[in-house]
């Protein structure tokens, strides 16, 4: 059977981007007979705040999505929360270190900082990290040791890397793609990398569907899989919604958000009616309800065009359908 997932960061409030995500990965599933899993990522502890898994939950609920295992309901491949997974997150990093995939890294903030030269990495993260700590010699890692605690970096294997997209095609990556990346920080946390495949692979997850911010981590995740020996699932991305500045949507804008919305007096029908309609999936925006997409859905009339969400269509959405 086919398994596909959601595996929101808690944040932020949900808003209509992670809201339409969710959507698609949801409808590739149901329409496909397969069982859909939602996940809290909450491992960077910093970042996830207390009651907005909880808020999370609630948002997607009221959409009219739902699940068959996650942090709520349960389910055989538990907890459903990244938090609570440590312990094998720990296992695959003994595992990678004995067999020589991991190596420490001594540099600090600044040091990243002035590789400013080095060729781009994800851009998310600005500047490839490119390789410092892989060439020190021993004497020179022993120094470091003395004074600081190191985090841990894949090597990356020195080779191009290309994957199927099921709806962007065939995606080419230069060898070393991103550059070696943290899978543990000095500060003991896991990094999403390892957490991501770790859980997808422990949870058996067939459809990997999510927002294309995410397709350049994907060589990475695709490297971790074939260094613990895991089959990885197939991979499929979709376009961003950006925001009438033109600017990728912000958790924090409260416009967007689907709890925001919903004080406002907006139905659910009208937000996945926009949402279907920004995906290709309706001719135009009218109220739909979450089910009622499922008989049509095919993965491959969703539109790979970004998304921008008009202040006219926001009005349209927010104004028009109370
Ligand atoms: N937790 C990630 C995020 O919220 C998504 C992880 C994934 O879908 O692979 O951006």
């Amino acid at each position: 059977m086919r398994r596909g997932r959601f595996a929101p960061t808690p944040s932020g409030r949900l808003h209509i981007g992670n809201a339409r995500t969710a959507l698609l990965a949801w409808l590739q599933m149901r329409s496909a007979g397969g069982a859909f899993i939602l996940r809290m990522e909450d491992i960077d502890k910093p970042r996830s705040r207390p009651g907005l898994a909880e808020a999370v939950i609630e948002d997607l609920r009221w959409l009219g999505i739902d699940w068959d295992e996650g942090p709520d309901v349960g389910g055989v491949f538990g907890p459903y929360v990244q938090s609570r997974r440590e312990q094998r997150y720990e296992e695959a990093i003994v595992r990678l270190m004995s067999e020589g995939r991991l190596y420490p890294c001594y540099c600090s903030r600044a040091e990243l900082a002035a590789i400013a030269s080095a060729p781009h990495g994800l851009s998310s993260e600005g500047p490839a990290y490119p390789g410092t700590c892989r060439h020190r010699t021993a004497r020179e890692l022993a120094d470091r040791a003395a004074v600081k605690s190191p985090s841990l970096r894949f090597a990356m294997p020195d080779r191009p890397l290309h994957f199927v997209d099921a709806l962007m095609g065939t995606q080419y990556f230069s060898a070393g793609a991103g550059g070696d990346f943290v899978v543990k920080r000095a500060d003991g946390i896991y990094g999403y990398q390892l957490a991501v495949v770790i859980d997808d692979a422990a949870m058996e997850i067939t459809d990997v569907l999510r927002g294309s911010d995410l397709l350049d981590s994907t060589p990475r995740q695709l490297s971790l899989y074939e260094a613990l020996g895991l089959p990885a699932p197939s991979f499929a991305h979709v376009p961003l919604l950006f925001g009438p500045d033109g600017q990728r949507l912000a958790k924090r804008d409260d416009v967007i958000n689907v709890a925001g919305m919903r004080a406002a007096g907006v139905r659910p029908e009208a937000i996945i009616g926009w949402l279907a309609y920004w995906s290709g999936l309706l001719d135009r925006p009218e109220p739909a309800k979450a089910s009622e997409l499922i008989p049509e859905f095919e993965p491959a009339n969703v539109s790979m065009e970004p998304v921008v969400v008009t202040e006219e269509a926001l009005r349209k959405l927010v104004g028009g359908s109370r």
